[in-house]
């Protein structure tokens, strides 16, 4: 396996950081996941456009250029001959002291790991995951837009320390009003008389790009589509539930807190979204 550490390309054996950088010290930094289908890395502009956003919205210069990111996204996929795979590109403040002054740090750390990927078993996809809610909130408002993909992640690892007690793949957040929010590493929908629901993006989610895919298909395909904020009730007595993410694709839900959703299996519109999702996988990218 070779990983792209600033340009240059390492074993992971020498893949190493600085104790005194600040992705480390302070989760400091950015970072994108992405997929890699047939040799098409999926929405590689979105991915790229969030990254020099969140990059921008925390004062982070990346050093290098849109192209150069580019490029060195493609070349390190050749170089680990993956077909199909997860990319995680992390951009970190780099190294610096003690302090948590970004000043101190000099230049900006890039680092793309690219390796296959564990996903759900394909029978997920059609019986639906068990999920529940959990107690810690997406802080809005917050100095943090969550838009930004930042590494600081410890709200979403407390819900997935959650999901993994009760035994469940993925869990739902709420924001600090009761609206939900997301999952620990996934955007959710709802479907409810024949439309499709997500939360806006100011309640408290990523600007996920399997959530934009989605939100397109939906245009394409003649489903209404709906960005605005619900409840756990609406959850609990929606037609179908389900989660998008770059590694979930799109994956239903058969139950929520003990309530069973739809029919308690993937529904009709949760089929076709993720039917329709692979189709678009291997050509809309980067080759
Ligand atoms: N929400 C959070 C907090 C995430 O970390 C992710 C994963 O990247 C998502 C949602 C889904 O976003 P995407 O579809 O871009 O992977």
């Amino acid at each position: 396996q070779w990983i792209y550490l600033n340009g240059d390309f390492v074993t992971k054996e020498d893949a190493k950081v600085s104790v005194f950088d600040h992705g480390f010290l302070y989760g400091d930094g950015i970072f994108e996941g992405i997929r890699i289908y047939d040799g098409n890395i999926f929405r590689c502009k979105e991915h790229l456009d969030r990254l020099y956003d969140s990059a921008k919205s925390i004062m982070l210069d990346i050093p290098l250029t849109y192209q150069e990111m580019q490029d060195a996204l493609v070349e390190t996929v050749r170089r680990n001959e993956l077909r199909d795979g997860y990319i995680r590109l992390v951009v970190s403040r780099g190294p610096g002291n003690l302090g948590l002054d970004p000043q101190r740090c000099p230049k900006a750390w890039v680092i793309i790991i690219a390796e296959q990927l564990a996903i759900y078993p394909e029978e997920a996809y059609r019986n639906g995951l068990v999920s529940i809610s959990v107690s810690p909130r997406r802080n809005i408002p917050d100095a943090l837009n969550p838009k930004i993909k930042s590494l600081n992640y410890l709200n979403n690892i407390l819900v997935k320390i959650q999901a993994n007690l009760a035994g469940v793949g993925e869990a739902i957040m709420l924001n600090a009003q009761g609206y939900v929010a997301e999952g620990s590493s996934d955007n959710i929908f709802i479907v409810k008389k024949g439309v499709v629901y997500t939360p806006p993006c100011w309640v408290g989610a990523l600007e996920g790009i399997t959530r934009g895919a989605i939100i397109e298909l939906c245009g394409k395909l003649g489903y209404p589509l709906r960005e605005e904020p619900f409840t756990l009730h609406d959850v609990y007595t929606a037609d179908e539930v389900f989660f998008t993410g770059t590694a979930a694709e799109v994956i239903a839900v058969r139950e929520v807190d003990g309530r069973t959703i739809g029919a308690g299996k993937a529904g009709p519109i949760t089929t076709h979204l993720l039917e329709e999702f692979r189709k678009i996988v291997t050509v809309d990218g980067v080759q």
